[in-house]
């Protein structure tokens, strides 16, 4: 009898692609899958750790797991990048857990876990290279994450990812749209483009930048919205912006991880392009025919960041109004480049940083929300709230778990479904709206 199998899912997008993979192999070889963790005989944990809290967010959920020996488990297993940077140090400190495995080799879990029971193994995995496509879903069946590579080559000297996931290496096209194929015909409505640089795919594995041509080719299957994560500034090229504007299926959304905007800065963390590139890029969007809803993150109180710096970021911001800001204080990573950086911010500054930004953020957001009021916007359906006793949903401008959102009224709402909603008032970040009429799924 196969044996009950948890899966625990922390950190990115792109990890939780990985625990999709697990799941479709775990399921192939006929282990249960439990999301009851007292039930299960086998937990596994795909950790993250790109920054101090989330390792010991890691750290906190195998010991938390650990617990559960005295009930039914039997096998603790921990994936992912925690084991893939720091194996030698888990081993010693975790004695809880029977195995670790790096951020490979997912498809071979059936085998390992047989092997950690002392069987011979007799299981042939599914897929063994990089690219396969085989995955359960986990994410709302009407989106969708495709990883489009690992690792990456940019080296920002306050990030560890390289250190971790390694060079950049680009999944095949063919892997990528059969992959596609498949989430297309499990009803994905939009698909969301992510890994650690969406816009230097290819250039490893063809010697060019195959961006466009891959989103062109993701266009001709039946997707509502394909969404771009995580664009380097540098590589969003004329050519791609183009695409964004005059592809239909395309979302009117790009996701551009900024840092910072204050040249010394830039600097300081071997970003390339300076703050006029940025300011060129904005405007560049700017006047697309179609409004194109930029996302970034701002990074505040890298090492050497003085009062001016940070005022031009400010400024920055304020000028340029983006339409979706994340706002993070810098973390110390041990083996990065700008852990020797010396001027250090102290953590008041960070924070006081981090909450002034976010007033402008939210000011600016505000702004924008006015401004949509008595417009009717396309909104897809995801779930209710039970407190405000209100729909909620997205527009192509809001990308999912992380931007704002849409609460609307209306006769009847199926989970998955277009609305076309009318812009009746605002919640500082959200909107508020009520639906015109359902446009169908
Ligand atoms: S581009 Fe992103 S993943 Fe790559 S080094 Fe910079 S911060 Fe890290």
């Amino acid at each position: 009898m196969k044996k009950n199998v948890a899966v625990i899912s922390l950190g990115c997008d792109k990890n939780r692609v990985d625990t999709e993979k697990m799941l479709y192999s775990l399921n192939k070889a006929g282990y249960n899958l439990v999301s009851d963790y007292s039930s299960a005989q086998i937990i596994i944990v795909n950790t993250c750790a790109f920054i101090e809290s989330a390792r010991s967010e890691a750290i906190d959920t195998i010991l938390a797991a650990a617990q559960y020996k005295k009930d039914k488990l039997e096998k603790l297993i921990v994936t992912g990048c925690l084991p893939k940077k720091y194996s030698a140090e888990l081993k010693d400190g975790l004695p809880e857990v029977d195995m670790f495995l790096g951020t490979e080799n997912y498809y071979a879990l059936p085998e390992i876990i047989e092997n950690l029971y002392g069987d011979s193994s007799n299981y042939v995995p599914t897929c063994d290279k990089f690219d396969c496509s085989d995955r359960f879903l986990s994410t709302p069946t009407h989106y969708a994450f495709l990883k489009i590579s690992d690792g990456c080559d940019n080296h920002c000297t306050f990030c560890t990812i390289p250190s971790i996931r390694g060079k950049y290496v680009s999944r095949s096209e063919e892997s990528l749209i059969e992959e596609a194929k498949m989430l297309e015909q499990s009803g994905v409505k939009e698909l969301i483009l992510v890994a650690q640089d969406v816009t230097r795919y290819g250039i490893d594995l063809y010697g060019e930048y195959r961006l466009v041509p891959l989103l062109r080719k993701l266009s001709a299957l039946d997707f509502e919205w394909i969404r771009l994560m995580y664009c380097y500034p540098e590589l969003v090229t004329e050519e791609l912006i183009c695409e964004i504007d005059n592809n239909a299926k395309i979302a009117k959304y790009i996701d551009i991880p900024m840092q910072h905007a204050d040249d010394s800065i830039l600097k300081l963390m071997n970003r390339r392009g300076n703050s006029g590139d940025l300011a060129k890029l904005l405007k560049r969007i700017s006047e697309c025919k179609n409004h194109i809803a930029v996302r970034t993150t701002f990074m505040v109180g890298f090492p050497g960041e003085k009062q001016e710096n940070f005022d031009n970021l400010y400024n920055f911001l304020s000028e340029y109004k983006i339409d979706n800001v994340g706002i993070f204080a810098y973390s110390d990573e041990e083996d990065t480049p700008s852990f020797r950086l010396k001027n250090r911010v102290n953590a008041e500054t960070k924070a006081k940083r981090v909450e002034k930004l976010g007033e402008l953020y939210k000011n600016i957001r505000i702004e924008k929300n006015k401004a949509l009021v008595g417009k009717t916007l396309k909104v897809l359906y995801e779930s209710i709230d039970f407190d405000r006793n209100m729909f909620v949903g997205r527009t192509q401008y809001n990308a999912p778990e992380i931007d704002t959102a849409v609460y609307f009224t209306g006769e009847f709402a199926d989970v998955g479904t277009f609305y076309d909603v009318k812009i009746t008032g605002y919640d500082e970040y959200d909107l508020i709206g009520e639906t015109v009429e359902n446009i169908g799924d």
